[in-house]
């Protein structure tokens, strides 16, 4: 019997949530069907409303995107330190009655450099900049890959400085303001974690944090040579890459929760419109 599963958020016309799941699907096996669903905003419980219904008509699991990432952590009965942490969640889990709640976004980006660009973590110098929800959902992730120091730049300094005193581990995890950059030297990798590439935008990050050895990776995808990847590109980094590969790996790790069984990424991550 097919098992389905579904995308819920609002917008969701334009994922390629079902094309990626249908592929991984295909390859594995499995016998599965996924689908968005749009909720609207309003009613204040819409979202709970539409999770409720899916799971008495056999849903098995889900993937949340915005708006309604904060109201699926809510909604869980259980959920993992990752979720909590981010104070949402982008996947959940529905059996025996039970929601269960993670977010996979920091792992789906870790795996991505870790795995698909070669890019280690464990004793470099890391610059992770933003302190927004996919930040918040990278930093168990990323301290876990063992860098030597992880940094976390924000605009509003307060924010990011609030974020590493929740986390702890003081001798790894510092937060600053982007001036205070200029001192501190570069870094193996520098991982964009803020919107300003949606809108075009380049934070002010100096080009002193970039190593030509080093990589830069930009969170969007879809959207070319960002004005941050073109600032890395001319500050001789040799290595740069953008989000689709994060977005295929949460993908995977979403599915291999709900199924048991890794999907192959690299010819899905190779297929898609954005890919790199
Ligand atoms: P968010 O919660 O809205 O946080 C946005 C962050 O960007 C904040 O830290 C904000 O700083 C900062 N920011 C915005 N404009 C800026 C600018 N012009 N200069 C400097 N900083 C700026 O967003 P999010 O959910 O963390 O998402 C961040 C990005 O990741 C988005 O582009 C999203 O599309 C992408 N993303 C990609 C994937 C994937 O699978 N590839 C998954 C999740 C997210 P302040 O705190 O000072 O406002």
């Amino acid at each position: 019997m097919t098992d389905h599963y579904a995308l819920f958020g609002h917008p969701v016309g334009h994922s390629k949530s079902p094309l990626i799941h249908g592929w991984f699907a295909a390859a594995t096996g499995e016998d599965l069907a996924y689908r968005t669903i749009d909720v609207p905003p309003e009613p204040p419980t819409a979202f709970a409303d539409a999770v409720t219904a899916f799971i008495e008509t056999g849903g098995r699991g889900a993937n949340v995107t915005a708006p309604f990432k904060q109201q699926a952590l809510d909604l869980a009965d259980r959920a993992s330190r990752t979720a909590r942490l981010a104070g949402a969640a982008n996947a959940l889990r529905f059996e025996h009655g039970t929601i269960y709640a993670d977010n996979v976004d920091g792992a789906g980006l870790r795996r991505d450099l870790e795995s698909n660009l070669d890019v280690p973590m464990a004793g470099r110098r890391v610059l992770l900049m933003g302190a927004g929800g996919a930040v918040r959902g990278a930093l168990l992730p990323f301290l876990d890959a063992a860098p030597t120091e992880l940094v976390l730049v924000n605009r509003t300094v307060a924010k990011a400085e609030a974020l590493a005193a929740e986390v702890g581990n003081p001798s790894v995890l510092h937060a600053c303001g982007y001036p205070d950059l200029d001192g501190m030297g570069d870094f193996d990798l520098v991982v964009n974690a803020t919107s300003a590439s949606l809108s075009g935008e380049l934070p002010p990050v100096p080009p002193s944090v970039f190593r030509p050895s080093g990589t830069a990776y930009d969170l969007v995808y879809g959207k070319g040579l960002t004005p941050f990847l073109t600032l890395a590109q001319s500050s001789g980094v040799g290595r740069l890459a953008d989000g689709v590969g994060m977005l295929v790996e949460q993908a995977a790790d979403s599915f291999a929760w709900w199924r048991g069984v890794r999907p192959p990424t690299r010819t899905v991550i190779e297929r898609l419109p954005a890919a790199r």
